[in-house]
């Protein structure tokens, strides 16, 4: 859960505590002027629950105060059902149990259908517990049951509002996080070659920059042979397709985490971490000779390209450094003949 979310969910619970306990403030006061002691300590005991939850709530534990929150809640609900029967309407209580579904974000769908479906049992086994048990219901007189009545109605009506309200709320974050992501996952990806591109290579060496690991690491860049006479050749929707086929090479070999980038054109950077320069230039090695034996099917005739590879050392996290190393050496694979990979 985000910062955010969990700052949200926070003073929410926080609310739902104070109100609670303000109620029972006032039925506690309520029952003591009509001398009804019982249900005077009960309130009391009432109230302390709610004073831990509130604690338990700032000390950052949310989750816990929700569940003591709706333990409370749901067993003095069954109890008030048991004491004076369906009467005072305090079976539907139960539906604030219902309200961490709603509120914690990390509760996945099938938690929350369980959550929905534990509230629905406990509240019919309340209605249908005078059939089972022989309910003999304390003794409450008329002007007290009727107040209880609409008391608790009111009660779980604004539970069952607030639930409402969080569903909402969460189904519209849900919706901004995932347009979000689509949003970002679209500004760093590449659309002819569906890899990372260059804006997504800074992102990367951000992090590099700042997770400042102790493995190796290396840089690998590589440029397409003679592309031009594919363009000029096959025509340029033929170039796009050998663009699109060096990249699925370059992500087959590569493995998670690394860097797989349309750097330029015709250019794609490779970060290799955990690569020293052996290993590191094996697998510009590999990645070479795959590309030159991939066949690309191009208007029912199959062309196979050539890439040159300049590679070097991530040092001192110096990134421009490395970058400058591998064009240079670039450059030189290109002078010497093209095909091949300088490290
Ligand atoms: P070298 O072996 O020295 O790298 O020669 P080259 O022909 O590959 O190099 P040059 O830089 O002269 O040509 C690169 C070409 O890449 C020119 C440009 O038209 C082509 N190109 C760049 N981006 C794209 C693209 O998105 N699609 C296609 N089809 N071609 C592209
Ligand atoms: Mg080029
Ligand atoms: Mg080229």
């Amino acid at each position: 859960m985000s910062v955010d979310s969990q700052l949200k969910y926070k003073s929410y619970t926080t609310v739902m505590i104070v109100i609670a306990a303000s109620v029972h403030v006032v039925i506690g006061v309520y029952f003591f002027f009509l001398q009804i002691p019982f249900m005077v300590w009960m309130s009391l005991l009432d109230i302390a629950i709610y004073a831990v939850a509130f604690l338990v709530n700032k000390s950052g534990r949310v989750r816990l105060a929700n569940f003591l929150l709706v333990g409370k809640i749901t067993s003095f609900a069954i109890l008030s059902t048991f004491l004076f029967g369906l009467g005072v309407n305090a079976h539907w209580m139960v539906l604030a149990a219902t309200l961490p579904a709603a509120l914690y974000l990390d509760f996945s769908k099938v938690q929350r259908i369980w959550i929905f479906i534990i509230m629905a049992v406990v509240i019919n086994i309340q209605i249908a517990m005078p059939f089972f048990v022989e309910v003999h219901p304390l003794y409450m007189p008329d002007d007290v049951v009727l107040p209880f009545f609409y008391g608790n109605v009111v009660y779980a009506a604004f539970f069952a509002s607030v639930l409402v309200n969080a569903i909402i709320t969460r189904r519209i974050t849900d919706r901004q996080a995932k347009e979000i992501e689509d949003f970002q996952h679209a500004s760093h990806t590449d659309p002819l070659t569906q890899i990372s591109n260059r804006r997504y290579a800074e992102v990367y060496f951000n992090k590099l920059t700042a997770e400042k690991q102790d493995i190796p690491f290396t840089f690998a860049l590589f440029d397409i042979d003679n592309f031009k006479n594919i363009n000029d050749t096959f025509g340029h929707d033929a170039g796009d397709k050998v663009l699109a086929a060096i990249a699925d090479v370059l992500r087959l070999i590569t493995r998670h985490g690394d860097l797989v980038c349309r750097w330029g054109g015709e250019e794609f950077l490779v970060g290799l971490p955990g690569c020293d320069q052996e290993t590191g230039f094996r697998t510009m090695e590999k990645i070479r000779r795959s590309i030159e034996e991939t066949c690309i099917d191009i208007d029912t005739q199959l062309i196979s390209v050539t890439i040159t590879g300049g590679g070097a050392l991530l040092l001192d996290g110096n990134i421009k450094a490395a970058l400058q190393t591998c064009d240079k050496n670039l450059y030189e694979g290109k002078r010497n003949g093209k095909n091949q990979i300088i490290f």
